[in-house]
């Protein structure tokens, strides 16, 4: 089934709002296997809307609108829509109650004008909304369907969740699994090369998602039951472990901070961090982790090269003869913070994160990464070119969390120098 989407609102189309709604949606629709064939924004203009309204009918089995739902006189997604699928409104005493407990419950009195949201589909459903006045529709036209939710994304998400979807899979007549594997390491054209002809099948489906400093795999499978589905998402997974191996550090919504965390407690070991260019950004994701407190010591933020001597013990020689940015320094940070600290496993992190500050030998993007345990100091040298000062930092905090992961598993270090404490 197809599935089309339209955001109403003039503050969209004037720039003041993102239509993040949009975004949601279609993420939302995919994952219910609905195909997405258009997206569009129009403002709160009845004539506008009922000329899209009435395209979109036609070609889209369904279509979801956000937006427009409100008490002004310019709110009239519902009046229009109610009009493109031959459904009048009638009043419905039960919403005009509930909207009318929602001011009182803020010692307010309802204004007049909310009463237009007590209006409902005399022949479609009525969508509750438990975080806001505005209730949501369904119109039904034949096999047409239309869904329309409010446009505040704290209304829309909860009703979309709870209300429409149910409705949707059972229109879908088949159950959808998805799993999804987490990738760090491998960047997703390098991806495309070892995994391609995974991309290709029908049912299950396996698609590459680029996030910052790593690719999330969604595979999707399509069956009459849930266990079935959960299976044919099973083998395609596998296939991938196959390839991929410790590449894959995760799956679902645990992040690779929230990996190192759990590998760290579960192996009974201790973190500490020298950050430099990182700024503290390495342990901040760290502890912003519930119960990193049984795994994070500490972490030094030495932007100056007195306090990397000072605090961290780094040879002043060794800043002076390979300079802040360098193997050699990043090293020496990740052994001064592990004296410091006494942690199993201490990382030190240099490097540039520009935009200004870089040489032909030390480009903007350049960066040390050092992680050390009792018996060896590994080093690793990323380099990223033109990319921002945010990407950069980002980048090194994530490759430090892989080598913390790899250290605390005894997985393979690849393409790391290494050397004995
Ligand atoms: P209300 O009852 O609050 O008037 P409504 O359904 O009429 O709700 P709008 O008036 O269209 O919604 O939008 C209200 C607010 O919701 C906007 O100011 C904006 O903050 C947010 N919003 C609306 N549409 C979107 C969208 N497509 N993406 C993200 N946010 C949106």
């Amino acid at each position: 089934m197809n599935a089309e989407i339209i955001a109403v609102g003039t503050e969209l189309l004037l720039g003041d709002i993102l239509n993040t709604n949009a975004q949601y949606l279609s993420q939302k629709l995919a994952e219910l296997g609905f195909t997405v064939h258009f997206q569009s924004v129009v403002g709160d203009n009845p004539q506008r809307l009922e000329q899209l309204a009435t395209q979109a009918k036609q070609r889209s089995d369904i279509v979801i609108y956000s937006g427009g739902l409100g008490p002004t006189a310019d709110d009239l997604t519902k009046e229009t829509v109610a009009k493109v699928y031959g459904d009048p409104l009638q009043f419905d005493q039960q919403q005009f109650e509930r909207i009318r407990g929602f001011f009182h419950a803020c010692s307010r009195n309802m204004p007049e004008n909310n009463r237009k949201q007590a209006m409902v589909p005399a022949f479609g459903e009525t969508l509750d909304n438990a975080n806001g006045t505005a209730p949501g529709a369904l119109f039904r036209d034949g096999e047409k369907i239309a869904i329309l939710l409010p446009g505040p994304p704290k209304e829309m998400i909860p009703m979309f969740e709870q209300q429409a979807i149910p409705r949707l899979q059972k229109l879908q007549k088949a159950v959808l699994v998805s799993r999804v594997l987490r990738v760090y390491g491998v960047g997703e054209s390098a991806l495309e090369g070892m995994v391609g002809h995974l991309l290709e099948g029908e049912n299950p489906t396996a698609a590459l998602y680029a996030k910052p400093a790593e690719v999330i795999i969604r595979i999707t499978a399509k069956a009459a039951t849930s266990q079935q589905a959960e299976e044919m998402c099973g083998k395609t997974a596998q296939q991938f472990y196959d390839i991929l191996g410790d590449c894959i550090y995760a799956e679902a919504d645990q992040t690779l901070e929230q990996t190192v965390v759990q590998v760290l407690a579960e192996k009974g070991l201790k973190v500490s961090t020298a950050e430099s260019c990182t700024g503290g950004l390495l342990s901040q994701r760290i502890t912003a982790v519930p119960g990193s407190s049984q795994v994070f010591e500490c972490g030094v933020c030495s932007y100056a090269n007195t306090i990397k001597e000072k605090l961290l013990g780094v040879p002043a020689d060794v800043l002076e003869q390979y300079g802040a940015v360098s193997p050699q320094t990043a090293i020496a940070m990740a052994k001064g913070s592990k004296a410091l600290s006494g942690a199993d496993i201490a990382v030190g992190i240099t490097g540039i994160a520009g935009p200004d500050g870089g040489t032909p030998e030390k480009p903007v993007g350049l960066v040390y990464i050092s992680v050390a345990n009792g018996e060896t100091i590994w080093v690793y040298k990323l380099l990223l070119a033109h990319r921002n000062r945010e990407t950069v930092r980002f980048a090194a905090s994530q490759k430090a969390l892989d080598m913390v992961r790899r250290v605390a598993l005894g997985l393979e270090m690849k393409d790391c120098q290494c050397f004995e404490m």
